[in-house]
């Protein structure tokens, strides 16, 4: 039986939103059910706890500000909740609570939006959804961002868009799940004919606690379109595709439980969510069955996995064996189909000039500097390689350099070009890292070194710490005393004449905290300042620029090539988390200091790993094998 080109989707279950944000394979997963999925885990179980404590806390604040909030009973069966919604929204209810939304049965669609705001449109009642995430929702602005405000908030005691006011200091976070759910939720608004005029929008109340509008029609993300090239389109048009998708994925799924011979429509691919996935463990043993699929090569992504795979390199040792000198002549741009095709045609010493359209005479340049000055050249470029023309694949290269460093037997290669391993040094040298939960910063660490011997600074390691539940008020101070420390030092070793680096893992998570911070502190100008200074190092960078692993390049990935090792059992930042709810919550003094101690430990080492691992770049690296070589 072939399989359907149009499914029919009538059968699939009805979905939440959350479908459209996952894995397109997990979709297709819990249908088939291949094996039994892996239950969450102690980390995953603790951000739903926090998450759903966080929504008993807004949901408490907002009853106590709206009277006339319609609150949904959570104990009634799912039917009696979509009718008492139904009801309350029919009756005009300003705000309902806990709501489920009437069952969209033509979209396949359930959803639970935890408010429903209802919209000064004079005629019938209309809503918009708003969810309550557990998260921050807000970010500082980009100070090259666009000019005048854009950010739309409004406030718990009228949570409306329509009493929103513009924000110019800070942005709507950018986090696609979010948006993707409000999507979902606005498409049941539609289906039972109670959403607003006046465009797309839903609402995230983050741990700020104010309600962050996002226009969901607005273009604000850029995928690739059928010929190749990027366009701008909107959260509601994702979320179409997508959840659509997924409904296709899963119809097919069904059908071939029913009948074997249609194959399912997804294999694994690797993404950042598998990790946190239930059925991880089926798709590893897949995915890394021989040399290992091409998406286990790190920030590789579905697109350019798609078209490894349509080119028929499934796995990362063809894809290590494809040509070197083709690649770079495909990622520059020139279309080796003609030439090759014309070279098939000539005479083998015809000059490669006499093979390029006159049109394309960059294309010839890129040829020559490559030394194929000749039909025979040409023809001896690698056939499967020149494949990848006009396919768009500008970092076939660094797919090359990734496969081939993963599968050679050095830890670690140094980049092309890389001759030797640099890191900006100075004379006195801090390593910082910062731990945070959801609601904050926490802890920021700091390993002073004074590799010059100036004598200006006490070596060793400082922790600026708060073990106090976390507010805006305790997060702010904490920060205060971090930063006027960091920033008298840096200006004491200056004014002497001595030369200054601070060093992170990773500045993409330093900065936004820093500038989070900076802004609700006073300090944004020193802040700004001191990021776009040469003070500031990020090492992660400084690593990526001039080697290659082939794998994940994280900072506990890459400090034992410097022979690192942390002390703390099972370092990572999402474990700390469980940590610091015992260190700051738990009841027993003893657990709790033990906690603690982890924490400072864990962040300590963390320190001590940017220092070894600078130390062992600037030290060893550079007698490092190039790739490739
Ligand atoms: S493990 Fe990864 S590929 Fe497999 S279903 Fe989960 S997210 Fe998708």
């Amino acid at each position: 039986m072939p399989v359907p080109t149009r499914y029919d989707v009538s059968r699939v279950a009805l979905q939440g939103g959350y479908v459209a944000k996952r894995c397109p394979v997990r979709a297709q997963l819990d249908v088939l059910r291949p094996t039994e999925p892996l239950a969450a885990s102690a980390v995953a179980e603790r951000r739903m706890a926090r998450g759903r404590a966080f929504e008993v806390e807004v949901v408490a604040a907002l009853v106590a500000l709206q009277p006339d909030a319609v609150i949904i009973n959570p104990r009634l069966e799912r039917q009696s909740r979509e009718d008492a919604t139904a009801q309350a929204m029919a009756e005009g209810a300003p705000l309902v609570l806990g709501g489920r939304l009437p069952a969209d049965q033509a979209g396949r669609r359930v959803g639970e939006p935890d408010l429903l705001v209802r919209t000064a449109q004079p005629a019938m009642p209309a809503y918009r959804a708003v969810d309550i995430k557990h998260h921050m929702a807000l970010e500082a602005a980009a100070a090259d961002g666009p000019a005048g405000p854009s950010t739309r908030c409004s406030t718990l005691d009228d949570p409306s868009l329509e009493a929103a006011t513009l924000d110019a200091t800070w942005a709507a976070r950018r986090r696609r799940d979010d948006v993707l759910q409000l999507a979902h939720y606005q498409r049941m608004l539609q289906a039972c004919a109670a959403a607003a005029d006046g465009g797309c929008w839903g609402g995230i109340i983050g741990v700020e606690g104010r309600v962050v509008w996002y226009d969901l029609d607005a273009p604000r993300w850029r995928t690739p379109s059928s010929s190749g090239r990027q366009k701008a389109r909107s959260s509601m048009e994702i979320y179409d595709f997508e959840f659509d998708f997924r409904l296709d994925i899963m119809a097919v799924a069904e059908h071939h439980l029913v009948d074997p011979s249609i194959e399912p429509l997804m294999v694994p691919v690797c993404i950042a969510e598998c990790p946190q996935c239930p059925w991880w463990e089926h798709c590893t043993s897949e995915l890394e069955a021989g040399s290992g699929d091409v998406s286990l090569l790190p920030g590789l992504g579905w697109r350019p996995w798609r078209i490894h795979r349509d080119h028929g390199v499934t796995n990362r040792a063809a894809l290590a064996g494809l040509d070197l000198t083709t690649a770079q002549l495909v990622a520059a741009g020139v279309d080796l189909t003609p030439v090759l095709a014309a070279a098939s045609q000539a005479d083998p010493t015809a000059p490669v000039a006499e093979l390029v359209a006159p049109r394309r005479r960059a294309q010839l340049g890129h040829l020559e500097k490559a030394g194929i000055l000749d039909a025979d050249a040409v023809l001896a470029l690698d056939q499967a390689t020149a494949a990848y023309s006009g396919a768009g694949m500008a970092a076939l290269v660094e797919h090359i350099d990734l496969a081939r460093a993963v599968l050679g037997p050095a830890p670690a290669y140094r980049r092309r070009g890389i001759d030797a391993v640099r890191v900006p040094r100075g004379d006195v040298e801090v390593d910082l890292d910062m731990e945070n939960v959801e609601d904050g910063v926490y802890l920021w660490g700091a390993l002073i070194t004074d590799p010059a011997g100036t004598g200006l600074v006490e070596a060793g390691y400082r922790a600026f710490v708060s073990w106090e539940p976390m507010t805006p008020e305790v997060e702010g101070a904490l920060f205060v005393d971090f930063w006027c420390w960091l920033a008298q030092m840096t200006e004491m070793v200056v004014d002497s004449g001595a030369s200054f680096r601070a060093y992170c893992y990773n500045a993409g998570a330093e900065n936004g905290q820093l500038r989070r911070l900076g802004l609700t502190t006073g300090l944004s100008a020193a802040v700004e300042t001191f990021i776009n200074s040469e003070h500031w190092v990020d090492l992660l960078r400084v690593f990526g620029r001039q080697l290659i692993t082939g794998s994940g390049i994280g900072l506990k990935a890459v400090a034992p090539l410097a022979g690192f090792a942390w002390e703390v059992d099972d370092p990572g930042g999402d474990l700390s988390m469980l940590r610091h709810e015992t260190a700051v919550g738990s009841e027993v003094r003893t657990v709790r200091e033990a906690a603690r101690v982890w924490l400072l430990d864990y962040n300590r080492n963390d320190v001590e790993a940017t220092l070894a691992l600078r130390t062992w770049m600037d030290h060893t690296a550079s007698h490092l094998p190039m790739v490739g070589s």
